[in-house]
């Protein structure tokens, strides 16, 4: 079975990010509706969406739209038909009795429902039709969620589900994994029961929402957002939507039950219209007090907001053990949350899967935890979980593995895929050496780095890293969802703090000289990156020999925005590819000028095709869909590349002053409409100073050394400023530019 063509059905929030996902992979799709205004208003949205739906927005048009009394022949062409329509029973079977009749003999017909079970959709199906019938369940949203739910029963051609499979893990990069027709799946089921488990437990040990979030968060290697920053985000009255067909649906002795009650707060907030983010505000609000916003918290005593207070658990690294060993209410807070989904997600094991891990694999790509829970059990160590918890009788996997206490009771991960990912390779490679910010695995003959850090902001012990493992072939890839955000600013800081710029200077002539040890090693060094790539982390890819990159990548050199600019082989890598061009050749202006324009701005890209006409990517660097591959594709090109060995050094021939003077007329425009402030100016100069080559003419040719020294002189003469300083720790602190 070949998928060439789609139709998708209702063209609301999730039938319009699985169109423009279809349209990511090249798949003609046409998105039907009631009315042809609806569905041309889905791309609309589309085109609009921030972070965007789409890889390259020039194909918006690829997605066709129509409505599904005058355009439904598209039916017909289609080999899979995905179903997206609101959650209503009645209105999906009227749509499957449409489809039936005209679909092409054999097409896949799916729904995209989140609650309603396969054999009740299906019920009025037959025989031959239900073969072709599954659940599709995607996540919000689509491009950028991982996790891809294929539902099936007893009814199901198996061979046809796994086709379906491989094309949405191949051509849609999603980790598909395959469902029995449970409540919720796996995902919601686990997630959900999280969720109201990690809410009742603050209530009950009366933690304010600012300190469960700050637990249940990066602590426990869950997005910051936390529990209640999330229903906020979700939506109050969507999730109360969410608990009350649980409820229904799960059989009266589930303990799912016990978390799902109402609670009077909330069903206060949601009748007044605080239903999060969307309405008036949820358990956080923004308020505006003398022309200043203000984020607020709900008290969940009292009802009322307060100035929310930032808690501080002094916990920078997810180490699960010592959280929940703390002698204090966040160490009682976060046992009592974990080990109670711990002890919910095994106790659904085999009835909703069999295999346990794709229960952690749900929970890493639905819901972007960095561990699912039977890997926090495993994190914890079976011996000491089973010392601190009590009652789990009837509970099959835990009695079973309280008599083995088997602390390598894991075995493989992500069995649900044949892809050779990092994660399964992590678990029998060597770990070879690591510090703080860094881990390196010896795997058959070539090294891994990881990166362990925050958002992987790089420092000194990461570059170490880097370094150390060049003793073999390299490949720079990580699990968690950035590459790197960048040079780890917070790091940087202490030091300009106490006026130690000698050891700033050190640290960056370090990043530099690390840079080049990898551009110019005897191994080929390869980096797989996806998320954030920005500054410091863009700067390592560069100079990487290849680059096999994911699609959902955010790449760029972002340092003007924080009154910097790249130091560690930026300008001189953007600079190098940018001279190489036909342009470039006739006009020695010309490059400096771009690369000028590409920096000043602090330009990003949100995917490869964005990427490539800024030279932020090459058209030989490998772009993939699925994440899971990385691995797979930079271990192809480390086969592909047995004889290599390093390009000559590169050289560069820079006008000087005289392209200088053109920049600085750029800035004295922006100066003067405003734009830019005596700040953007000197930052700008700087700027100009390092593309330009600095003291230099078009005949004299500069070595790679030259360019790292004006980067480094440019970048210590800002980061000595005040302005500069002032805007690094406004970004620390808020996460967002200072803008002025
Ligand atoms: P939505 O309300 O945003 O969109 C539903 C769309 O269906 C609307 O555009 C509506 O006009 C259209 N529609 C209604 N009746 C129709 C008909 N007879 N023919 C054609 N179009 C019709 O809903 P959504 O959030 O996109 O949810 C769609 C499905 O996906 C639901 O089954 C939902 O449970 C499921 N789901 C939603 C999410 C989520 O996060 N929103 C996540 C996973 C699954």
């Amino acid at each position: 079975m070949k998928i060439k063509k789609v139709v998708v059905i209702g063209s609301g929030t999730m039938g319009s990010g699985i169109a423009a996902h279809l349209c990511n992979a090249n798949i003609p799709v046409t998105l039907l509706d009631l009315k042809t205004e609806i569905s041309e208003q889905a791309r609309d949205r589309i085109y609009k969406s921030k972070p965007p739906l789409l890889l390259d927005k020039s194909k918006i048009n690829n997605i066709k739209v129509g409505n599904v009394s005058d355009d439904f022949d598209a039916v017909n062409e289609a080999d899979w038909i995905v179903e997206a329509v609101v959650e209503r029973i009645d209105t999906k079977h009227n749509i499957y009795e449409k489809i039936f009749k005209e679909r092409k003999k054999g097409a896949i017909v799916s729904s995209n429902t989140s609650s309603i079970p396969i054999k009740v959709l299906s019920q009025n199906l037959t025989e031959e039709e239900k073969k072709d019938f599954c659940i599709t369940h995607f996540f919000n949203p689509v491009r950028y969620m991982g996790l891809l739910e294929i539902v099936k029963n007893e009814n199901n051609d198996l061979e046809k589900i796994n086709s379906l499979k491989l094309f949405c893990e191949v051509e849609l990069g999603k980790g598909a994994i395959i469902c029995n027709d449970t409540p919720g799946f796996l995902g919601n089921r686990v997630g959900v029961y999280a969720m109201q488990i990690a809410m009742t437990e603050a209530f009950k040990m009366n933690l304010s929402i600012e300190e469960a979030d700050a637990i249940f968060g990066r602590p426990m290697g869950i997005p910051k957002t936390g529990i209640f920053g999330l229903y906020d985000l979700i939506g109050i009255d969507l999730m109360a939507d969410v608990l009350k067909s649980f409820i229904k649906e799960l059989p009266k002795n589930d303990e799912f039950h016990e978390v799902a009650k109402e609670i009077p707060l909330v069903k206060k907030l949601i009748e007044n219209g605080y239903t999060g983010r969307k309405g008036k505000g949820g358990f956080y609000r923004i308020n505006k007090t003398d022309g200043k916003k203000i984020m607020e918290a709900l008290n969940l005593k009292t009802g009322k907001y307060f100035a929310a207070k930032k808690i501080n658990i002094k916990s920078e690294k997810v180490n699960l053990k010592a959280l929940i060993n703390r002698e204090d209410k966040y160490g009682e807070y976060a046992w009592s949350v974990i080990s109670k989904i711990i002890k919910y997600a095994s106790s659904l094991v085999p009835g909703i899967t069999k295999e346990f891990n794709d229960i952690d694999e749900a929970m890493r790509l639905g819901f972007n935890w960095s561990k699912g829970p039977f890997e926090m059990l495993e994190e914890i160590g079976v011996v000491n979980f089973f010392d601190k918890v009590n009652d789990y009788t009837g509970n099959k996997f835990l009695e079973n593995l309280a008599k083995s206490k088997n602390e390598k009771f894991y075995g493989v991960r992500q069995k649900y895929t044949d892809i050779e990912t990092l994660g399964k390779v992590k678990k029998t490679a060597l770990s070879v050496d690591g510090n703080n910010s860094a881990q390196i695995y010896r795997f058959n003959d070539y090294n891994i780095v990881e990166f362990t850090t925050k958002a992987n902001a790089l420092d000194y012990d990461s570059m170490d890293a880097l370094k150390k493992a060049t003793d073999k072939p390299l490949i720079i890839i990580n699990e968690s969802m950035q590459f790197s955000a960048g040079v780890n600013l917070s790091y940087t800081m202490d030091f300009a703090n106490i006026g130690d710029f000698k050891s700033i200077e050190k640290f960056i002539r370090y990043f530099q000289e690390t840079c080049k040890h990898l551009k110019y090693s005897d191994h080929p060094v390869i980096s797989a990156p996806s998320g954030l790539t920005l500054g410091g982390g863009f700067e390592v890819m560069v100079q990487s020999n290849f680059v096999a990159s994911h699609t959902n990548i955010v790449v760029g050199l972002v340092e003007t925005i924080v009154g910097l600019i790249p130091a560690g082989g930026g300008c001189k890598e953007m600079l190098a590819r940018w001279l190489e061009t036909e342009e470039a050749k006739k006009d020695p202006h010309y490059a400096p000028l771009k690369v000028f324009d590409i920096i000043g701005y602090g330009k990003t890209a949100t995917s490869p095709v964005e990427a490539e006409p800024l030279k932020y990517l090459k058209p030989e660097d490998k772009k993939i869909m699925n994440r899971n591959s990385l691995l797979e594709v930079s271990k192809k090109i480390l086969e592909d590349n047995k004889d290599f060995k390093a390009a000559p050094e590169t050289k560069f021939n820079l006008p000087g002053k005289a392209v200088k003077e053109e920049m600085i007329k750029v800035l004295e425009k922006l100066y003067n409409d405003k734009i830019i402030l005596d700040h953007g100016m000197e930052v700008g100069k700087e700027l100009a100073h390092v593309l330009s080559g600095g003291d230099t003419t078009i005949d004299k040719t500069l070595l790679e050394e030259d360019i790292f020294k004006l980067e480094l002189g440019s970048f210590m003469r800002l980061i000595e400023t005040k302005k500069t300083q002032e805007r690094i720790k406004h970004t620390l602190s808020t996460g967002k530019p200072l803008i002025n």
